[in-house]
């Protein structure tokens, strides 16, 4: 059985912060002691550069870099030469951008991206597209917040060279239909490109099954450090792809003139890595596979529902995002014509912690007609009690505010 209260007690910051209801996990999360006695362990134990030396303690400092290679695979249903560390996702998506984007889009190409991306999967696109050329053309949104489907096939075309999508949004938690969308933009020769920095911390994924040639995850959302994210490609994507950083490790040969380089995953690897933060990254994989990823979503969406329903006794407050089982636990609200950052004080100073803002997301915002929204957003700590205690200081911010 799933108990977030025991989860809860694996994480010290709870102990350091008592009462604390946090909700703001899709920005990112809480650490739980498995992941920072790993990394301390790592640097205690076995640190040294790793892929370098020939003595003890660097082939250890490999080794456990390599065992969280395994470990990021095994979390995504990949092989661990699919794995690449990145920092984050923003970092994993500039790389197929540019590295993709500089050598294969064409003036009068077009990269398909969705009104309710992320900036990290927008603005890498907007960049190589003013080098190359390229137009960006973006999916709409129905009233509900889902892509608009009909859309989306009246858009693909033989000029579509990307479909860059989320595969959860950050703000509405509308958790798209990618295997279809991607296998209907491979039909079409597309590349497929997945943000999946907020699905991959709360749904069991496969990347085989969702048709893509990549997919980019941070790994401080999924309970991980910062500074260690991944971009899984597929193995024949990764294979044609050109270098995106260059230097040492990701090399074969090198002369004064020009380089050779090394196989996926080192050629995206250039420079020392963040070894102790992607060892972190796998711990914090580990440690959701053994909660069971199944388990972790079937938790958000009890949440998410439970806080629907009871969101509904607020008066004024307006909710944002679809209803139905494609929604995963965030929910973007303003209450009345409050500014959400004066309502996200209120809600401070009741031990809520929740986001506002535009959360990276402009268009999106400019689409629901809003400068900003406030966010709550829950994981495999929250309760149902946090829910309540949300719902209390709502109730108590409009009393204030009126
Ligand atoms: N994509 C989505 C959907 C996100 O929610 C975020 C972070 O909020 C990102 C990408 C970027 O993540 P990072 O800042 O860790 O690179």
């Amino acid at each position: 059985m799933f108990d977030p209260e025991a989860v809860k007690r694996d994480f010290p910051i709870f102990e350091h912060h008592e009462g604390l209801v946090f909700l703001d996990s899709a920005a990112s999360s809480q650490k739980p002691r498995a992941v920072t006695e790993a990394m301390t362990r790592y640097y205690e134990h076995d640190h040294a550069n790793v892929h370098r030396g020939a003595y003890g303690l660097s082939m250890r400092a490999t080794e456990a870099y390599e065992t969280a290679r395994r470990q990021m695979a095994r979390f995504l249903g990949a092989e661990a030469d699919e794995v690449v560390f990145v920092r984050n996702a923003t970092e994993a998506l500039n790389l197929v951008a540019y590295a993709w984007g500089l050598e294969h889009l064409r003036d009068g190409d077009e990269v398909l991206v969705t009104e309710m991306e992320h900036h990290a999967n927008l603005v890498p696109w907007q960049l190589v597209a003013a080098r190359t050329g390229a137009r960006i053309k973006a999916v709409p949104l129905t009233a509900e917040g889902r892509l608009d489907l009909d859309a989306f096939e009246a858009l693909l075309s033989e000029r579509t060279r990307v479909l860059a999508v989320t595969q959860m949004s950050n703000v509405l938690g509308t958790v798209n239909p990618v295997a279809e969308l991607a296998a209907a933009a491979r039909e079409r020769g597309a590349l497929v490109v997945v943000d999946g920095a907020q699905a991959a911390p709360h749904l069991p994924v496969r990347v085989r099954e969702l048709n893509a040639d990549f997919y980019a995850l941070s790994g401080h959302k999924m309970l991980g450090p910062t500074g260690a994210g991944v971009l899984w490609g597929r193995r024949e994507a990764l294979a044609d792809l050109p270098p995106f950083l260059g230097g040492g490790s990701m090399i074969e040969e090198v002369t004064i003139e020009r380089s050779t380089y090394a196989p996926p995953p080192q050629r995206f690897e250039a420079g020392t890595p963040a070894i102790a933060e992607a060892i972190g990254l796998g711990a914090a994989a580990d440690y959701l596979m053994r909660l069971g990823m199944e388990n972790v979503w079937a938790h958000d969406r009890a949440l998410l529902e439970y806080a629907l329903e009871r969101l509904a006794e607020v008066p004024d407050l307006h909710l944002y995002g679809p209803r139905g089982a494609d929604r995963g636990g965030v929910i973007a609200f303003n209450l009345g014509r409050l500014h959400p950052h004066d309502l996200a004080t209120a809600l401070d100073e009741r031990g809520v912690a929740v986001r506002t803002g535009h959360h990276c997301a402009q268009p999106l915002h400019r689409r629901l007609g809003v400068a900003a929204t406030a966010r709550a957003s829950f994981y495999v700590y929250n309760t149902p009690t946090d829910v309540d205690r949300l719902v209390e200081a709502l109730l108590e911010a409009r009393k204030f505010f009126a």
